[in-house]
Order: C-alpha cells, then structure tokens, then sequence
C-alpha cells in the first residue's frame, strides 16, 4: 500500500478499520498447526504490512546500489533515498538536525554505542550508572561491560509492587557518582508507561545525562525528542513494521559532534594516513562499513505508513484491545497479570498457576496463537517479581478483538484442563 492510500484505511469507522489494517499484512493470512494464525507476540517483533515488504523489493530492483560513494545515477538515486530516510527518522522523533539520527543495527547496538563512546572516557572507579529494575538486557549489559573496564558499577532505581518506577527512591539513587541514567520508556514485561519526561528533567537537574530506550513506545504514541528534553533515546526498525537490522540513535548534536568513534572503517572518516586519520562528522562518524541500504529505506516507508494511519487511531485501537484483554485474562482462574501499573500499553505478561510458562506458550502454540514466554530479556525484573518466567500476549496496530477471544478461550481450556 502506498502511503497515500492509508486515510482510506480511517474511512470506514470514521477513526480506524481494523479489517483494511489486517489486510495489508501477508502473514496475518497464514496458518500455525492448520489454525488461522493469531500473532500475539508483537512487542517481540512487529509483522510488516506490504508497503515495507514491496519497498524493499523495488529497492533492490530498481535503486539498489552502494551510497556516498558513485558518481553514477544509481549510486546517487540509492543515497538520495538514504538521506531522505534519515530525515524521515528525524521528523518521526521531532529532532532538531539530521546530523542526530545515527543508524546502527538495533537499539541494542545504539546503546552499546552510546556506552562506549560517549560514556566510558568520562567513567572513573567508583562510578554508577543507573538504571531501573525494569530494564531490558539491552539498558543493563552494554553499561555493565563499560563499567568493568573503569571500575565503575551499574545500580538500579526500584520499582512499586505494582510495576511502575518509585520516583522518590529514583531521586534518591541519583547520587554524586552517578555518570549516566538508562530508562526504559515501556517495560517489554510489565507494559508500564514510564513518566519519562519526569524522570530526564530530574536527572538533568542533577547534571546527570539519560539515555532513553524506547523500543516500546515509538509504535505506540507519538514522540517528540526536544520536548522529552533527554540526551539519547534509541529504538528499533523491527518493532515499528519496519525490517530487522536497523536501529536508531538519536542523540544531541553537542553529545554527538564530542564523541570519538567507537568502530574504525570506510565511510566514517575524513582523511585517512598512515601518520594518523581524521574522522567524519556526525552522524557518519558512527556508522563505519556498508549500512542496510535497503533496509534503511524501508524503515522510512514503515514510519511514512504508520504516520498515515495516524499514531493517534493505532494508540486509541490498541488501547481498547488492551482493556478487552485485562477483562478476559481476569477471568481465567489461576492466572495472574504482572503488575498493574495506571498507565500500561499494548502488553500483558501473566503466569497460571501449575503451568509453566514454557509450557503454556507450547500449548497456546498448538492452538495457533502465538505468544512470548521466558524471562524476555528482563532477569532482574523477574527476579523482583519473584518468578523464573511468564507469558507475554502483546499487540499492535493489525491486533482484532476475535484474536484477544481466542487468547482467552485457550487459556480458559488450559486452566480447566492442565491446572
Ligand atoms: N529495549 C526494550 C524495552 C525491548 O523490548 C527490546 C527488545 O525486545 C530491546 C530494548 C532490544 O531491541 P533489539 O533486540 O531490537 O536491539
């Protein structure tokens, strides 16, 4: 579908037809185990409606070839669609200059980035990083492996019973040692809507720079860097409908413009001598080597379809899908939703007492629904919930009220039959 073609899909309601989202997603027409496939495991990763999939196609079929360097038309026509991407990427975030919008391989790999080249020269024994109990693997390890080589240590802020951040023990944990804040703007697990605006302004009132990691939230509502006022936020392609291999770093142009590289290669550099080489400026700094070309293009044309859809009808579907699936999971005896935060987006992890979760997931699986289990990518969380590991149902723009039925007929039957 072109891009133009998506206020078509607002039509029918007046604010959002599901049937006409549902349609432009291939997959969402395919069987698991010769049942109709009932994808629950979006926060995992989003499937791709056709825009993104046959752009990627025409990519490689008529604009495909290497960028900033060929003099020839191709060249120049791929790198025209590359830069148009990064100023797509730019406006989706609100951000002030292109030169923010660095492109890596994930959110993981931009936090590795900001880790080590923005934050090791400035850590020093004894210093903390800080970072919440409800983070993914992706906010804790990277800071982990730079505070190993200084002799600094990451801390985490902690979290209420009911899953959201206690804001007056995470001030409190803001301490003269601390060099970096790590905060999640959606838990993957809990589903929790961090007040994260909050969060930045207290720590940079301490001098103290964040980084914000919305892997979750950019698919969900709308995002505006300058008003979040942080210093890097990240995120993936993958889970906003786009392809798997590319993520962003958006980071301030001061930030950016200071920072040495982190990986040496072609495309990153000014000049280059044996006696000593010059470095590009930001954000070509950062992305040494051939980028996913066409998967860069193709995550500009997945924010242009969900621009056109309207972030605004997608956060409003999927609240009332969300709403649908706290009711009928509060059905099912024996089981038990992860928190219950008063702001909480597109997810539900849950346990059911003497199933385990891996099991449960088999079960569902037979069914055709598929949903996430283990600890996803959240040991600390689970270890502070008490459970070695859950099951997670979470949605997305294609997510029907008849999938959220299925869910619960299943878990209804597996709780009478299995318990
Ligand atoms: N942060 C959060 C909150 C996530 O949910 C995820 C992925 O599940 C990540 C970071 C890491 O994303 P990726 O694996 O695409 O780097």
């Amino acid at each position: 579908m072109s891009a133009a073609a998506a206020p078509k899909m607002l039509a029918r309601s007046g604010a959002f037809d599901l049937d006409a989202v549902r349609a432009q997603f291939p997959i969402l027409g395919t069987t698991a185990h010769g049942r109709p496939l009932v994808y629950l495991d979006s926060a995992a990763s989003a499937q791709k409606p056709r825009a993104v999939i046959e752009a990627l196609t025409h990519f490689y079929e008529h604009d495909y070839a290497n960028i900033h360097r060929g003099v020839y038309e191709l060249s120049q026509r791929a790198s025209a669609l590359h830069d148009a991407a990064r100023r797509k990427v730019q406006h989706f975030l609100g951000a002030a200059d292109w030169r923010e919008i660095v492109f890596v391989r994930n959110a993981t790999e931009a936090v590795n980035l900001v880790a080590q080249s923005f934050l090791a020269p400035r850590l020093g024994p004894g210093d903390e990083i800080l970072v919440t109990e409800m983070e993914h693997h992706a906010n804790i390890v990277p800071w982990q492996l730079v505070a190993a080589r200084c002799g600094a240590k990451v801390v985490a802020a902690p979290i209420t019973d009911a899953g959201e951040l206690d804001l007056a023990a995470l001030a409190e944990r803001l301490g003269p040692r601390t060099r970096m804040l790590g905060v999640v703007w959606v838990s993957n697990v809990l589903g929790t809507v961090n007040p994260v605006e909050e969060v930045v302004a207290l720590a940079r009132r301490r001098g103290v720079p964040v980084l914000v990691d919305a892997a979750q939230a950019v698919q969900h509502f709308p995002v505006d860097v300058r008003a979040l006022g942080a210093d890097f936020l990240v995120f993936s392609a993958h889970k906003i409908y786009g392809p798997s291999g590319v993520g962003v770093l958006w980071g301030r142009l001061e930030h950016l413009a200071a920072m040495p590289p982190w990986q040496g290669g072609g495309d990153m550099i000014e000049r280059v001598a044996f006696e000593g080489t010059t470095f590009a400026e930001p954000p070509f700094r950062f992305e040494a080597g051939t980028p996913d070309i066409a998967g860069i293009h193709a995550l500009g044309v997945a924010l242009d379809w969900l621009q056109a859809l309207g972030l605004e009808a997608v956060a409003a579907h999927e609240a009332s899908i969300l709403a649908q699936a706290e009711a009928a999971l509060a059905e099912i005896p024996g089981l038990r939703v992860l928190g219950a935060p008063r702001k909480r987006t597109s997810l539900l992890s849950f346990t059911l007492d003497g199933v385990h979760a891996q099991d449960l997931g088999t079960l569902l699986d037979l069914e055709g629904i598929a949903v996430r289990t283990g600890h996803h990518c959240a040991m600390p969380l689970h270890a502070r919930l008490g459970i070695p590991a859950s099951a997670r149902a979470s949605f997305a723009a294609y997510t029907s009220p008849a999938e959220i039925e299925a869910l619960a007929r299943a878990l209804q039957r597996i709780a009478t039959r299995w318990r």
